[in-house]
């Protein structure tokens, strides 16, 4: 396993103060599935205010933030940060998302018996050779081996308690393409009305995460009744099908959310805290789903809505709706058809603007907008040329109508 410097500088420092300290979590299980981890967290008997101390000289710093109530204050070293987080173990759940209590604890085991898998329960503490002492009280690295999700202790509490674990079990094993455990699976699809309970957003960060990754339509597979209680009166069996012909997590989206009404689609985008754009083009998306590609006029509406760089998905969307369909024209010929000096795909790229109108004479206001938006339909459809002169004399005779 190779440890960033930085991480093995505070835990030795961690260490030479009396401090039992390792990595553990996330990073301990890529790491030893020869992955690069997100980030490096570390588990440590020292108390939050005794890392403070440990680390209250150049050249680290310390940022202290609500989560110090858990445990946990970061710590950084030349731009690097880590969070350190003391062993604790948690009270009861009465609101199924998050502790009543925690409680700091002298021993790492407690604190791995806390974590939500089996695969997510393993420190590690590194040695001055380069090698590591694994603590692995639940059978992570076998799990590991074998592909295999597993709740620590009684999947059916720890779902009870922390319905997000569910969301979680699914973005793991959507992730790694791992098979999740028969008493663990049964439990998310048993605990799965407690998801109404967890907050909008921290459902949305988990949704992203499984629309990232690789096995994601096969998670959807399995767990349809999930994503009915997360995306309700969208997903039917048709959408969920699609994902697997989606490569990007936008595709995905727009795929999963292809039977729902655009405006539908969006209000629960926006609820699972996806920004406005990414909203509304999903929304897009979805209002253009059946738009025939052949014609010119739809072309130039889905370069004006989704620009030069948006086309490929747009078109990438319409093909995962209907594989087999060859009507989808090929993305880069069309945006280098349309994103060419002079040609006119809409009221911006017409050859006159508003203030060559007022040069000729007419009243500035909306007249002026509505002829630009009748010309600019005229070019693309092929009744004007996209030229000054030619769409100038056609203003005229609009204005002595
Ligand atoms: P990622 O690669 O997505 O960061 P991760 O496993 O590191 O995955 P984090 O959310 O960063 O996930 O959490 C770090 C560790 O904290 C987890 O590996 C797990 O041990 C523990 N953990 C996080 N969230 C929960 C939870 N809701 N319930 C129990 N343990 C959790
Ligand atoms: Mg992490």
């Amino acid at each position: 396993m190779q440890f960033p410097s930085y991480v093995l500088l505070m835990i030795e420092k961690l260490t030479e103060a009396g401090f039992k300290a390792y990595t553990v979590g996330g990073c301990v299980r890529d790491t030893l599935l020869g992955r690069e981890p997100a980030d490096w967290d570390i588990t440590t008997s020292a108390l939050p205010e005794e890392t403070i101390r440990v680390f209250g000289k150049a050249p680290f710093s310390v940022r202290v933030d609500n989560g110090i109530r858990h445990g946990t204050v970061t710590v950084i070293l030349d731009g690097n940060a880590s969070e350190i987080t003391t062993f604790r173990t948690e009270g009861a759940y009465s609101d199924h998302r998050r502790p009543d209590t925690v409680t700091f604890v002298p021993n790492v085991e407690d604190d791995l018996a806390r974590r939500d898998f089996t695969v997510n329960a393993m420190a590690a503490s590194p040695t001055k050779d380069g090698t590591f002492t694994l603590i692995d009280p639940f059978g992570g690295r076998g799990d590991l081996r074998e592909g295999i999700l597993r709740c620590v202790g009684v999947p059916e509490k720890r779902l009870t308690e922390d319905a997000l674990r569910i969301l979680r079990g699914m973005r793991f094993a959507a992730r790694y393409g791992f098979k999740i455990e028969g008493k663990t699976a049964v439990a998310m699809h048993e605990c799965a009305k407690l998801l109404l309970e967890i907050t909008p957003e921290r459902i949305g960060d988990e949704l992203r995460g499984i629309l990232k990754a690789p096995h994601c339509a096969g998670i959807f597979e399995d767990f349809a009744d999930i994503a009915e209680i997360i995306l309700p009166g969208c997903v039917t069996n048709r959408a969920r099908a699609l994902l697997g012909n989606a490569i990007s997590p936008a595709v995905r989206l727009a795929c999963l959310l292809s039977d729902c009404t655009p405006a539908h689609a969006e209000s629960l985008l926006l609820r699972y805290g996806f920004g406005t754009a990414e909203a509304k083009k999903i929304a897009a998306y979805l209002s253009m789903k059946d738009d025939d590609l052949a014609r010119q006029d739809v072309l130039c509406r889905i370069a004006d809505l989704f620009g030069e760089a948006g086309i490929s998905e747009f078109f990438a969307f319409r093909q995962a709706l209907s594989p087999a369909d060859n009507k989808v024209p090929d993305a880069e010929a069309t945006a280098a058809a349309l994103f060419t000096p002079g040609v006119c795909y809409n009221v911006a790229t017409l050859a006159v603007g508003g203030k060559d109108l007022t040069g000729e004479g007419f009243p500035a206001g909306p007249l002026i907008g509505q002829i630009l938006k009748s010309l600019t339909e005229r070019v693309i459809a092929g009744e004007l040329p996209n030229d000054r002169d030619a769409l100038l004399a056609a203003a005229r005779m609009l204005k002595n109508q």
